[in-house]
């Protein structure tokens, strides 16, 4: 494995260098600057511990094979680069080493580049043991790069990326200008770490080349790299240029696909995709000409359509370049498929993708699917694809394939984790016996944690009492840690200003006996304002509007004014929302622009007398296919005399580069909502854009209709043994898609007669 090569290593290797070689340690920027201006091949600059601030360090020079110039720390993660602070690197024979990027964000396009200017590009020069830790730009929809590989022969390793939540690439090589072209970089054994949901396109991980530039070779070689929860956007890995190599990845629970978006000639081989059954894990996409996909391994995954687990695509009949290009010479075979939900074959077919897969190869693939749904779907005319030597465990497969062998198959968990056949005389399908999953302990650096659990909540293990006192719980909020416990005594809680929150809190009312609950009452037009870092969930407690004062906006929480890098969650298990009625659009919750929940989560809830929506998630107006919430449940929940809607959530526009939102709505009653004439969307529950839908066993009474509009994609919607009572028909609208709106309706029941 891997071991940093440490100062002692650099000193001791300068002893057989050039005899003018020279060490500069310097404290300061000044410092710095002067040492630059009198490198040499062979110099080592070494930056002392501590936190440099708003640095813009440049670093250039004429280093060679057997006399680099060197920047390094003056030991391993000591050395902070922090507020508006960069990396460019020009020159020949450049190496750098053990540098922390955090707090704060690139003033320029990226983090670290490849290049001091368009003119100086570098050249065999090397990154490694570098940390990028949230350094990202504070509005997510500003976009920049972490990373620009541009020049020639250069290295990317050991490095570790982690929270990247604004828009644009973490790792882009570029081929925009001809020195950058048939670069033979090479990206290995960085640990790319989480990275959330963005909302919008522009969340790829990594991208290899653009459309523009994807008749050229890149010849990048991205080997033994951890992709963990990289769940950004649809495309993990973004290929767009010829002649690269993905070798030996593995993706842990990330959403999306490995995409061979542009670009011909590309190998994909020995990577391993575990989805643990995650939502939309995929593996690998398949589009253009001599796509070599082989020896992978993908289990767990539940991807469909573009994010299946193998994906090959129709094209377009002689696609511009930033279209399909038709596949052509795919070979794609000894791949394992195990656990997962869906490969999809000709996918994407329809008047402008009519060019079906051709010349191509489909061959000793073992291939297990889940037992539900169709885990082999066919989209197009698969005459072009040679079949031969595959083997079906289990799911069922389209009509198309119906020749191909089936059988079961006891598989057996091997030494390096993953699923083979017990039997060897089947050894020659699927995925090679000698493949060795890149473990975590090497990649990235050992000297950083790699960020570990999901959920911000109750992780502190501190529980504190809160007495029922006047801003006794502004007090504690403001003495507790991230992960806290704050538990409420019995009685009203007044609390007489806006709390900011910037951590993670529970608060949780003590057990309720008699109606006796916890009752927080507030004097100022919201109760708490989320801003960066703030996660809120809500336990046994009883929210009373009755002393808010009449104010533009008002909304029990709502999210800060300015942009929220982090994704938030926020949670209401078992709680009573109550007379939010001082004005005429009192919300429960509203999450402003720029801002994007995780999750929000209301079980077992009660909400009585409120004027506006209990949950306005539809700041993002543009049209951009940008969005608030990525996943809302709203379960087992109670909602009486609602203005507004129970939840308004918008997705406009027709960008494809996202998965949600993703709402369920199961086991609600309703009654008189959505009636009030500020309600513009005119529903009880208003949902435009949302991906997958799920509305169930809800009853619907006297109030305005339920409303679901779909726009891009192939929404998956279904609205199933729901009761409406005196209450209009649901409305369902399809704004792209020419047809019968694509809702499942089943079960469902109008004033006792049948509807559909
Ligand atoms: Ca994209």
């Amino acid at each position: 494995m891997f071991t940093r090569l440490c100062l002692g290593v650099i000193l001791a290797w300068l002893a057989v260098s050039p005899a003018h070689a020279e060490n500069h340690f310097v404290r300061n920027q000044n410092e710095y600057a002067h040492a630059l201006a009198q490198i040499e091949a062979g110099d080592v600059i070494i930056l002392a511990n501590g936190v440099w601030r708003d640095f813009e360090m440049v670093i250039t020079g004429e280093g060679r094979a057997d006399a680099p110039i060197t920047i390094i720390s003056e030991e391993p993660g000591k050395v902070f680069l922090t507020g508006q602070s960069s990396l460019r690197i020009g020159g020949n024979y450049i190496f750098v080493t053990g540098l922390i990027f955090r707090d704060g964000y690139s003033p320029r396009g990226e983090v670290i580049s490849f290049r001091r200017n368009k003119q100086d590009l570098a050249r065999n020069s090397r990154v490694t043991e570098v940390v990028i830790d949230g350094f990202s730009k504070p509005d997510r929809y500003e976009s920049d790069y972490w990373v620009g590989l541009y020049g020639q022969s250069n290295r990317f390793d050991h490095n570790l990326l982690v929270g990247k939540t604004n828009k644009g690439v973490t790792l882009a090589v570029r081929l925009d200008s001809e020195e950058s072209r048939e670069n033979n970089h090479r990206i290995d054994h960085n640990y790319f770490g989480p990275r959330p949901v963005l909302g919008s396109n522009g969340g790829e991980t990594l991208r290899v080349g653009t459309s523009r530039y994807s008749m050229f070779n890149s010849n990048t070689l991205v080997e033994n790299n951890i992709f963990d929860r990289c769940d950004g956007e649809v495309e993990i890995i973004s290929s767009k240029a010829g002649g690269n190599i993905y070798r030996g990845n593995v993706f842990l629970r990330s959403r999306g696909t490995l995409t061979l978006r542009h670009g011909d000639g590309n190998l994909v081989e020995r990577n391993v995709f575990l989805g643990e059954g995650k939502d939309y894990t995929g593996g690998i996409r398949v589009i253009n000409q001599h796509q070599t996909v082989r020896h992978n391994y993908m289990e767990g995954l539940r991807g469909t359509g573009f994010s299946s687990a193998l994906t090959v695509m129709n094209g377009v009949p002689n696609s511009p370049v930033n279209r399909y290009v038709q596949v052509l010479n795919a070979h794609i075979a000894n791949n394992t498929v195990i656990d997962s939900r869906r490969i999809t074959l000709g996918a994407g077919a329809d008047e402008e993708r009519s060019a079906p897969p051709i010349e191509s190869v489909f061959a000793n693939n073992l291939l297990g699917g889940l037992e539900s749904g169709t885990f082999i779907e066919v989209d197009a005319d698969i005459s072009g694809i040679a079949f031969s030597g595959n083997r079906i465990t289990t799911g069922n497969v389209h009509s198309a394939l119906s020749d191909m062998p089936r059988a079961p198959v006891a598989m057996e968990r091997a030494e390096n984790g993953l699923l083979y056949p017990a039997d060897e005389a089947l050894s020659a399908l699927g995925a090679p016996r000698d493949l060795q999953p890149v473990a975590l302990d090497q990649v990235g650096v050992n000297w950083y944690a790699k960020p570990s659990n999901d959920t911000p909540f109750a992780t502190s293990g501190n529980v504190t009492a809160v007495a029922a006192q006047e801003n006794a719980l502004v007090a504690a909020i403001a003495n507790a840690e991230t992960g806290d416990v704050l538990e409420l005594a019995h009685g009203e809680h007044v609390i007489d200003r806006t709390i900011q929150l910037g951590k993670a809190i529970t608060i949780k009312g003590a057990t309720q006996e008699d109606g006796q609950g916890a009752v927080l009452m507030f004097s100022r037009p919201s109760l708490f304002e989320l801003r960066e870092g703030g996660n809120l969930q809500l336990i046994n407690l009883v929210i009373d509007g009755a002393l808010a004062p009449d104010s533009v906006g008002n909304a029990v929480i709502r999210t800060t004014t300015y942009p929220i890098k982090s994704n938030f969650q926020i949670e209401m298990d078992s709680v009573q929302v109550r007379g939010l009625v001082v004005n005429k659009s009192f919300n429960v919750l509203t999450l402003g622009k720029s801002t994007l929940a995780d999750r929000v989560l209301i079980r077992n809830s009660s909400f009585s007398d409120i004027t506006g929506a209990v949950l306005s998630a539809s700041a993002e107006t543009e049209d951009f296919g940008q969005y608030n919430v990525e996943y809302l449940d709203i379960i087992d929940s109670a909602f009486n005399n609602v203005g507004g809607p129970v939840a308004d959530v918008y997705r406009g526009g027709r960008d494809e580069s996202t998965f949600g939102p993703f709402v369920t709505f199961t086991g609600n009653a309703l009654s008189n909502v959505g009636l009030a004439t500020t309600n513009g969307s005119g529903a009880s529950l208003n949902l435009h854009g949302v991906q997958t839908t799920k509305v169930a066993r809800n009853a619907f009474f006297k109030g305005a209709p339920l409303r679901i509009v779909h726009t891009v994609g192939t929404p998956v919607t279904s609205v199933e043994g729901n009761a409406f009572t005196q209450t209009a028909k649901p409305v369902l609208e399809e704004l792209n898609y020419e047809g019968e709106p694509r809702v499942l309706m089943a079960g469902n029941v109008l004033d006792g007669e049948p509807v559909e």
